[in-house]
């Protein structure tokens, strides 16, 4: 069996670009409005020398009673069983919000490896901010932006751990 790698977190966090990036390839649709990967996408990776399957999600929004918002949890929800490893991916320029929370502790009780990815933090005077993303309780926390491929060497460095 492959090594599977889903990425969640709530939506326009990044986990579509960071797919990307990771994958190069385009499968996942990057928009500005929220919640547009509806469902799983999957790709073929190597990382640090291991194919890995990575698996896109929708954003996860528990609690929402939006029908849409509940069928991306619910697809994101199947990706996260069938994960070896969870890239939980949270904005550095947003802060942790209430939501981020909620996924933390939904996340807690997988007893899964986690690594918070911090996305989002394009230059070096953004990252001050990462320390404040271990209050989200996993030892794992790395600083990234998927958007300009900035820190991604340290990702790998820490995802080899796992694999
Ligand atoms: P998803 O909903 O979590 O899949 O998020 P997307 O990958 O679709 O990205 C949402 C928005 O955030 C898009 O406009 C991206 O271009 C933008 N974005 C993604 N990564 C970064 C980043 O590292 N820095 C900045 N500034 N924007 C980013
Ligand atoms: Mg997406």
């Amino acid at each position: 069996k492959p090594f599977r790698i889903a990425i969640v977190g709530r939506p326009n966090v990044g986990k579509s670009t960071l797919f990307n990036t990771l994958s190069k390839t385009r499968k996942a649709l990057v928009e500005r409005s929220p919640g547009v990967t509806r469902d799983r996408v999957y790709a073929q990776a190597e990382i640090a020398d291991r194919k890995v399957t990575l698996i896109d999600t929708g954003g996860l929004l528990p609690g929402d009673e939006d029908q849409f918002a509940r069928e991306i949890f619910a697809q994101a929800k199947k990706a996260l069983k069938e994960a070896d490893l969870i890239l939980f991916v949270v904005d550095g320029q947003a802060g942790i919000t209430p939501v981020d929370e909620e996924l933390a502790s939904f996340l807690h009780k997988l007893e899964k490896p986690v690594i918070v990815l911090v996305n989002k933090l394009d230059g070096p005077r953004l990252d001050q901010v990462l320390s404040d993303f271990y209050a989200l309780g996993f030892d794992e926390v790395v600083g990234i932006s998927a958007k300009h491929k900035r820190n991604l060497d340290e990702l790998e460095e820490v995802m080899a751990k796992y694999l």
